[in-house]
C-alpha cells in the first residue's frame, strides 16, 4: 500500500519525527530542491519542557501542542503523513508505516526517546510516565481522581496515601515536577479542596545517585535541593526504587513509601524503529552514529535529535 507521495525527479528525504529535531531540519530544508516527507504518529508538535505544567494543571494541552499543518502551511516541498513507522528496510531504502510504504533517497530518524522502566513490569504497570501530552494529561487526571477519592474515604491511612506522590528520578523532569507539585499543594489545592488537609500530603523525590541533577554542576545540584526542601519536598538520594505493590513504593533498603501516585522520571531509552533497533543501536537503545550523525553502517540514514 503506498503513502501516495507523488513521484518526481527530485531526491526524496523522509524525516521520521516532528519533535524539535525533525521540525528544525524540515524548516531548514524549505528552500532546497528536495522532496520532503515528514512522518509522525501525531499531527502536532509537542513542547516537552512544559509537560509538567499540563500535569499540574497550570496549562492546557492546547497551549503546548502545535499543529504541523499550520506550522508548515507555506512550505511547498513538503508532504506530511500522520502514521506510525513500524519498520525500516535499509537494504531497499524503504520506510514501512501503518498506512503504507515510502521509498527514500535519504532518511532522517528523529524519533526521540521514550520512558525506560529497566524491565520492571510492576513499576511500568503502576507508574505514570510523562513523555507525551497524553501522558501528562493522564497524570493530571490521575492525581485529581485520587484527591476526589480522598474526600469520600474515612480511613486516615488511605487518605494520606491518596494525597501522597512519589516521584522517581531526580533529574530535570523530576525536580521540575516536584517543585510544581509543591507549589500546587501550597497555593492551589487548599482552595480547590478546602475539605482536605494538604499539610498531610507528602511529596517524595527519590534518586538513586548521591545528588539531584547529577549531570549538572555541583552548585545547581545543591541549589535545587535547597529550593525543593524549602518547598517541603522530601528528598531521598542514594535510594533505589525496586517495585510497587498494594500502593507501596518498595525501596532497595527494605523500606517503603505509601502513595497512590507514582511518577516515573528515572530513565529514557532511544525510540528506534524495527529494522534499526538491536542492529544499529547501543546502550539504552540509542542509535549509534558517526561524527556526521550518519547511522553507523548505513550511508543514507541520519540520526537527528536525542
Ligand atoms: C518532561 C520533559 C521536560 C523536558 N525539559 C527540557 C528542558 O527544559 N530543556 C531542554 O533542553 N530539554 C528538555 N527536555 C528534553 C527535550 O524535550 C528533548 O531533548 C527533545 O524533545 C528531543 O527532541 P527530538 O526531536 O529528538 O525528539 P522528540 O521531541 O521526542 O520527537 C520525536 C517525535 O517522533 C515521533 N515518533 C517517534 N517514533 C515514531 C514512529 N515510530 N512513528 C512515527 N512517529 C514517531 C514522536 O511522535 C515525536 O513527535 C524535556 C523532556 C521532557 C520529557
Amino acid at each position: 500500500m503506498p503513502l501516495n507521495i507523488p513521484d518526481t525527479a527530485r531526491k526524496r528525504v523522509v524525516v521520521i519525527g516532528a519533535g524539535f529535531a525533525g521540525l528544525k531540519l524540515v524548516r531548514a530544508l524549505r528552500k532546497s530542491d528536495l522532496q520532503i516527507v515528514l512522518i509522525d504518529r501525531n499531527n502536532f508538535h509537542q513542547f516537552q519542557p512544559l509537560f509538567y505544567q499540563v500535569a499540574t494543571a497550570g496549562l492546557e494541552p492546547s497551549a503546548i501542542s502545535f499543529p504541523l499543518r499550520k506550522i508548515f502551511q507555506k512550505q511547498n516541498n513538503l508532504h506530511i503523513r500522520l502514521t506510525d513507522v513500524v519498520h525500516i528496510n535499509a537494504d531497499e531504502k524503504l520506510v514501512q508505516t501503518t498506512l503504507g510504504d515510502v521509498h527514500y533517497d535519504y532518511l532522517v530518524v528523529a524519533t526521540g526517546a521514550n520512558t525506560n522502566f529497566f524491565g520492571m513490569k510492576p513499576i511500568a504497570d503502576a507508574s505514570l510516565p510523562m513523555k507525551t501530552v497524553g501522558e501528562a494529561l493522564n497524570l493530571r487526571n490521575s492525581i485529581l481522581k485520587n484527591y476526589e477519592a480522598a474526600l469520600t474515604s474515612d480511613d486516615p491511612t488511605e487518605i494520606e496515601s491518596l494525597l501522597n506522590t512519589v516521584i522517581v528520578g531526580g533529574g530535570p523532569t523530576g525536580v521540575e515536577l516536584a517543585g510544581a507539585l509543591a507549589e500546587m499543594r501550597t497555593y492551589v489545592l487548599p482552595k480547590d479542596y478546602p475539605e482536605l488537609n494538604f499539610r498531610k500530603m507528602k511529596i517524595y523525590l527519590v534518586e538513586a545517585s548521591a545528588t539531584l541533577l547529577s549531570s549538572m554542576s555541583a552548585s545547581s545540584s545543591s541549589k535545587a535541593a535547597a529550593f525543593l526542601e524549602k518547598l517541603g519536598v522530601n528528598i531521598l538520594t542514594g535510594i533505589q526504587v525496586t517495585g510497587y505493590e498494594n500502593d507501596k513504593v518498595l525501596l532497595h533498603n527494605g523500606e517503603h513509601l505509601k502513595a497512590h501516585t507514582l511518577i516515573w522520571a528515572a530513565g529514557i531509552k532511544g525510540e528506534a524503529p524495527e529494522g534499526l533497533a538491536g542492529v544499529y543501536t547501543g546502550r539504552g537503545n540509542r542509535i549509534l552514529v558517526d561524527m556526521y550523525n550518519r547511522i553507523k553502517g548505513l550511508d543514507s540514514v541520519l540520526r537527528s535529535g536525542t
